[in-house]
């Protein structure tokens, strides 16, 4: 059956200068391949979009490799199984896996995780119940550690990893201030729970962030730097733990920003106010902590603790519009591609 199939990929053409363009992506296909031994052929059914993939787009170092040019895009995907060489997975199963900006891929069965389209809907292994969901839940666990009645702020607040971020706060006892761009992301946050939703490309966002967080802030869950981490900084109480997960303003960034360094203020403040700044790649904490977090999140989705939200775009073909605009903000919650 495979010989007849055709697989549709999107490549990386040439590295992106600043914001990637269309000349950045190469689409081709190419025929299918057959799994091996202890292999499965995968058809993509959901392929999701993570602003990582800017980073390995470059070739600046980083703490992954980079794609080579020529590669298939990185991703996760939900995909079903079309034929099987590995024991214990069958065609029709439907699983979690890497297999990128493609139709088709064959993976190793080790690589695969199991889902359960009866238990969620399998969009959320993308999203709330997958990496994004871990990345909340551990950066807080291991370092914000939000306390009952302290002030937590996060930004990128409606995607996947901020939603998730300022409900589980909430669970917690602590105030959620969340932080995104334009008036439809703000209102979400307040149908989401949180105490207060500021647009951060509003006016005065400083003057604003200070009459939200009248007591400070506690926990500032790093997900955007720029404007924002300056808007915060003066804001951080003394004992602040700041879980610095992502620089989304920055990612297609060509240079340092305008204007002066301001390295020795942000290390008079650590000083002075004994902050914690504490980067983290989530694979870290999987092996202690990802069992906990899909029971733990299982039951917030449960007893609707935790809710959550998708942008599916039709078609793999308009994957790179779609991650070029999620960069910029133009997702509306956790950005998927429906590929199949
Ligand atoms: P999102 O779906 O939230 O998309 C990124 C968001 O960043 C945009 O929607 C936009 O939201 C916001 N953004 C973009 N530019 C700016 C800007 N200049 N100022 C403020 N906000 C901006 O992404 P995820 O939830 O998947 O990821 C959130 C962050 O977490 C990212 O930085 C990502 O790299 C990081 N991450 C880190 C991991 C780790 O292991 N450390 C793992 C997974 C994610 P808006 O319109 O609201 O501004």
């Amino acid at each position: 059956m495979s010989d007849t199939l055709l697989n549709h990929r999107i490549r990386l053409a040439s590295r992106p200068h600043g914001e990637p363009t269309a000349e950045n992506f190469q689409h081709d296909a190419v025929a299918v391949a057959a799994p091996g031994d202890g292999q499965v052929l995968l058809r993509t059914r959901y392929l999701s979009l993570d602003p990582y993939v800017r980073g390995r787009m470059s070739d600046a170092p980083s703490y992954a490799a980079p794609m080579e040019v020529g590669d298939v895009i990185v991703g996760a995907t939900v995909s079903e199984v079309v034929e099987s060489e590995a024991e214990g997975y069958s065609p029709g199963d439907v699983v979690l896996s890497y297999g990128g900006w493609q139709e088709y891929s064959v993976e190793p069965a080790t690589r695969l995780r199991r889902l359960d389209p009866d238990a969620a809907p399998v969009t959320t292994a993308l999203g709330v119940l997958g990496m994004p969901g871990f990345t909340a839940y551990a950066g807080l666990r291991a370092i914000g550690k939000p306390q009952p009645g302290e002030t937590l702020v996060v930004a990128a607040a409606t995607g996947p990893v901020g939603s998730a971020v300022g409900q589980i706060a909430r669970i917690q006892g602590a105030r959620a201030v969340g932080i995104a761009g334009g008036e439809r992301k703000t209102a979400h946050l307040h149908e989401l729970g949180f105490d207060e939703a500021l647009d951060h490309r509003a006016p005065d966002l400083p003057g604003r962030l200070a009459a939200a967080a009248p007591d400070g802030i506690d926990v500032y869950f790093e997900n955007v730097g720029g404007p924002v981490f300056a808007a915060v900084l003066p804001l951080l109480n003394t004992f602040a733990r700041v879980p610095v997960c992502g620089l989304a303003a920055t990612y297609n960034a060509t240079g340092l920003p305008e204007g002066p360094d301001r390295s020795a203020a942000l290390m008079g403040a650590v000083l002075a106010k004994s902050l914690t700044l504490r980067g983290f790649i989530q694979t870290e904490f999987a092996p202690a902590m990802f069992e906990d977090f899909l029971r733990e999140m299982t039951g917030w989705i449960a007893s609707g603790q935790v809710r959550w939200t998708e942008d599916i775009t039709d078609g793999l073909e308009h994957a790179p519009d779609a991650f070029v605009g999620m960069l910029r903000g133009e997702n509306f919650g956790k950005a998927i591609i429906h590929v199949s």
